[in-house]
């Protein structure tokens, strides 16, 4: 009896706690209630076979006391307590394996990965030396006398003090005299604190937590108006937590409003999910998880300061509140907790980040979300609209990450703008569309619908009564470019230098005219290539026109035009961003190519041949939203030729 040494390694672990610059002291708490909350489930489990064990104190609950003149916090139960032997075993050795570990990897850490350390591992009882200097631990064992109830107290210095005292109430009180910065800095005396930590840490904890705190009555007034009750201030009970983990009800039972309501607490979030995924893991893992998906985007979702991940529990009591693993980038805007009793408190972030329980929840989660945006798609088009104006993006972006490893997993949830109506589209849906003979999935990239529409690669396309999807969003070709192909239809952009357009007898007719043409034509063709031979890798006849005298095309070795303008934009490094390289292609049908050769064979030497082939690049460019390099010399080039014009 009396004074007592702790053993070695739970010194250490004291010295480590007290000294140690800890970011979140505050999780002390949610130690204590947890530990409180597993003394009530045990005393319940042994009252199975032993009804006396419980009594008449069979109202469980948890209760915090603050004494604002002594300056402590009491966390006391009404649990299964404990006796002299096991105060001894428990609070002075470190028996737990998870706190084992946590020494281990202490021993072999130097000063700074300790203290991060120390922040991940919930260290239980022994947490309370963080904002304590003294603690004192009342207890009485359920199936002992009060006479035989302890009192232990250390002030963590290695010593402690124990010895047996009555104890009239069953189970464990724990006092902590807080540290003056606990109080000055944590404010572990203010009611409020205390009331905002329960419900962040300990809000589902299945036994009431409870505190006297100050409430504020009205006055009363009778029919009248007259007083008859003036105002008041009185110490009540008040409950602190929730104690409803919505997510171990039958879904079955729980209403969309509870779910709102619960989202909305949870989240902090004010709009309304779109859909609701509440699920239960069995076998390997044992897990529940409850998953939002947002009605609108985070304000902060593209930028780096955004967190993506779910809450974590174990057994209704709090973990973590980003786990990141849990979540695949690409839907990093879903929500929501996941609850497996396969996690121990005191694990580790880090021993966390490899368990491979997580990584089976995580990919099951995936399945189940994109399970329900796959059924929101083909049986709610309206809300799978909705979302997709809000995440498609985020989705988009998840076929290009990974290394394109989730496109399989992605493709059929894409949508598109397409010349087919003011409806998005599918892949799928354009797939069922497409007229024989079609072998491609035609889109065009840039920044604005209407004048996509008209852009002259369109002509020939669209008068085959082939569809053509519109990429407005800056990284629609990139997620193309790692598709593609869908359903074993290669996808191609209008302005692709190898369309592949027509039926093999078709292109041989074509390329046969073309070829005599450009026999004819070589020469000019020669000659204006000189003229751009800054500008463009190749000047060609066309065989994608119809009313339009030129346009431009990308090579298919490189990126598009499209792709050029994006990245030059929003440049990914300091390196000059990469060019497309520019194929020109001039309409043989158009008069501007019988008025080009009839200069031409005048005199092969024209200067306005060096004009009209600048004119001609630069009009290109504009169709592609693209400003000439030089516009005031395009503007007057433009001039010069109205000038000239015979009235
Ligand atoms: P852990 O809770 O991870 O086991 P702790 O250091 O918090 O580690 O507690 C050590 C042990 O002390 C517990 O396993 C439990 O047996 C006992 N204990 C702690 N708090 C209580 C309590 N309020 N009532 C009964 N036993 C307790």
């Amino acid at each position: 009896m009396g004074k007592r040494v702790f053993k070695a390694e739970t010194k250490q672990l004291l010295d480590l706690m007290i000294n140690s610059i800890y970011t979140n002291r505050e999780i002390f708490l949610r130690e204590l209630i947890s530990n409180a909350s597993d003394a009530i489930d045990k005393l319940k489990f042994n009252s199975l076979t032993d009804p006396d064990l419980v009594g008449e104190d069979s109202g469980f609950e948890i209760r915090i006391e603050i004494d604002k003149e002594n300056k402590t916090l009491t966390v006391s139960d009404n649990g299964i307590g404990m006796s002299y032997e096991e105060v001894v075993d428990n609070i002075g050795t470190i028996a737990k394996s998870g706190s084992k570990e946590f020494l281990e990897k202490l021993k072999n850490s130097d000063e700074k990965s300790a203290q991060e350390l120390i922040g991940q591992f919930g260290v239980g009882f022994y947490s309370s030396f963080m904002v304590a200097d003294k603690v004192k631990l009342k207890t009485r064992s359920a199936l002992l006398d009060p006479s035989d109830g302890v009192a232990w107290e250390s002030t963590g210095d290695g010593n402690y003090n124990i010895e047996r005292s009555e104890v009239e109430r069953r189970g464990t009180s724990i006092t902590l005299y807080l540290k003056e910065d606990a109080v000055k800095e944590h404010g572990l005396l203010s009611q409020y604190v205390i009331e905002e930590l329960v419900s962040k840490y300990s809000d589902y904890i299945r036994y009431p937590v409870k505190m006297e705190v100050e409430t504020v009555h009205p006055e009363e007034k009778d029919e009248n108006g007259k007083v008859v009750k003036e105002k008041e201030t009185v110490l009540e009970d008040k409950i602190l937590n929730s104690m409803k983990p919505i997510w171990h009800r039958d879904k079955s039972e729980v209403t969309d409003e509870e779910y709102n309501d619960f989202y909305r607490h949870a989240f902090h979030s004010y709009d309304e999910p779109v859909d609701i995924i509440h699920t239960k893991g069995e076998g390997t893992v044992e897990y529940t998880a409850l998953i939002f998906i947002p009605g609108t985007i985070p304000f902060n979702f593209y930028s780096s300061h955004y967190e993506r991940g779910l809450k974590l529990y174990s057994k209704q009591v709090f973990i973590m509140e980003k786990c990141k693993e849990l979540v695949p980038e690409y839907l990093g805007f879903i929500r929501g907790i996941v609850d497996s009793p396969d996690f121990s408190l005191n694990i580790s972030r880090e021993i966390l980040q490899h368990s491979s329980q997580l990584k089976i929840i995580g990919k099951n989660i995936e399945k189940k979300v994109l399970g329900a945006l796959k059924y929101m798609l083909e049986n709610d088009r309206e809300k799978y609209v909705k979302f997709w104006k809000e995440f498609g993006r985020a989705v988009k972006a998840g076929i290009y990450s990974d290394f394109g490893s989730n496109k399989d997993k992605l493709q059929d949830l894409l949508l598109f703008e397409s010349t087919h109506s003011d409806e998005l589209t599918t892949l799928n849906e354009y797939i069922k569309r497409m007229p024989e003979g079609q072998k491609e999935i035609y889109y065009v990239a840039g920044k604005d619908k209407t004048f996509l529409k008209n852009i002259p690669q369109m002509e020939n396309i669209t008068d085959k009564g082939y569809e053509v999807l519109f990429f407005t969003d800056k990284i629609d070709e990139f997620a193309s470019a790692v598709l593609v192909s869908y359903q074993e239809k290669p996808l191609k952009n209008i302005s692709a230098s190898d369309l592949d357009l027509e039926s093999d007898e078709e292109k041989k007719e074509k390329e046969e005219k073309r070829k005599a043409i450009e026999e004819k034509s070589k020469s000019l063709l020669e000659t204006l290539k000189d003229h751009l031979k800054d500008e463009v890798k190749e000047i060609r006849l066309s065989s994608r026109l119809k009313n339009s005298a030129v346009c431009l095309v990308s090579g298919s070795d490189g990126i598009s035009l499209n792709m050029e303008q994006v990245l030059s934009e929003s440049p990914m490094s300091d390196m000059p961003p990469p060019k497309a390289s520019r194929i020109l292609e001039i309409n043989p049908d158009h008069k501007v190519f019988v008025k080009l050769n009839e200069i031409y064979s005048k005199s092969p030497d024209s200067e306005k041949l060096k004009d009209y082939a600048e004119v001609l690049y630069n009009q290109a460019l504009l169709i592609e939203g693209i400003v000439p390099k030089d516009p005031a010399k395009f503007a007057l080039q433009i001039s010069e030729l109205i000038s000239d014009a015979p009235a």
